[in-house]
């Protein structure tokens, strides 16, 4: 008997893990986040097991059916959506259970960021241009740290993924502008892996305009940096003809 924080995946049913997909075909208690999972992932559910939409509720209503459950000798799957660990608040409700004595695992999932950059299809880190890549978001309700803010992530000239971050793209796109240059290749993937995915592709110029256009408000990943120009201006050393490591001797005359 256990409680699992699960990781959901960005949408697609198929991108589950075997793990996940396990947990939930067995589980007789879930509470999903409905707000963001996709609910073709219920239908895995056995017949009869109970199910709680934690969109309207507060952390305590979920600790209560966690452990009420859990008393019951029920397994529960506590589902997030993407990975749990990013945005995704398990650490009060991990903070609660241990207060509790009630023990837990976490399943990891893949994120969006990593579905949306699938879908575009691009690779985050580029030779020469970028070798760090940032998840962040701007300052919603909730705050971010000044140290971290998005001049300062800036900086780095990084490639960035930005979740909760696209109803604030207009701003966000001029700040950037200022050190990526207005040429600089952004992205913003709706529902990435969704059967309604949207894949917007420009620049810090025009991508605003773009998702305003297409009505795009929530459930966007924004991936902002020049790692996404291709074709790429110098390749990786680990396939060059010339390059010798340890499991291939490179050639001189390539
Ligand atoms: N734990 C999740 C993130 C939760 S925060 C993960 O690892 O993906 C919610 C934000 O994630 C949304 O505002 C959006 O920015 C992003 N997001 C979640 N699912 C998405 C999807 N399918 N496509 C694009 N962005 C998504």
């Amino acid at each position: 008997m256990s409680v699992y924080f699960v990781g959901a995946g960005p949408g697609d049913p198929e991108l589950l893990t075997l793990k996940a997909a396990r947990l939930l075909s067995e589980t007789p208690c879930c509470i999903w986040a409905g707000s963001l999972v996709n609910p073709a992932l219920l239908e895995m559910l056995p017949d009869g097991a109970a199910i709680h939409d934690s969109a309207g509720m507060n952390l305590e209503q979920i600790i209560d059916v966690i452990a009420k459950a859990h008393e019951q000798g029920l397994s529960i799957v506590r589902l997030h959506t993407g990975d749990p660990s990013i945005y995704g608040a398990i650490a009060e409700q991990m903070d609660r259970l241990d207060e509790l004595g009630i023990d837990y695992q976490v399943i990891p999932g893949v994120s969006s960021f990593q579905a949306a950059a699938a879908s575009l299809p691009a690779e985050l880190t580029a030779p020469e241009v970028s070798q760090t890549i940032i998840l962040s978001r701007v300052a919603g309700r909730t705050p971010v740290p000044e140290s971290q803010s998005i001049a300062a992530l800036a900086q780095t000239r990084a490639t960035l993924c930005l979740f909760l971050s696209v109803g604030r793209l207009e701003t966000l796109a001029t700040e950037l502008a200022e050190y990526y240059g207005p040429a600089c290749p952004a992205a913003v993937i709706y529902h990435a892996s969704w059967p309604d995915e949207i894949i917007l592709r420009g620049t810090l110029d025009d991508i605003a305009a773009k998702v305003e256009e297409a009505g795009i408000t929530k459930t966007a990943m924004i991936i902002v940096g020049h790692a996404l120009t291709r074709p790429l201006k110098a390749a990786s050393k680990l396939y060059a003809a010339n390059f010798t490591h340890e499991y291939r001797q490179g050639s001189d005359d390539a």
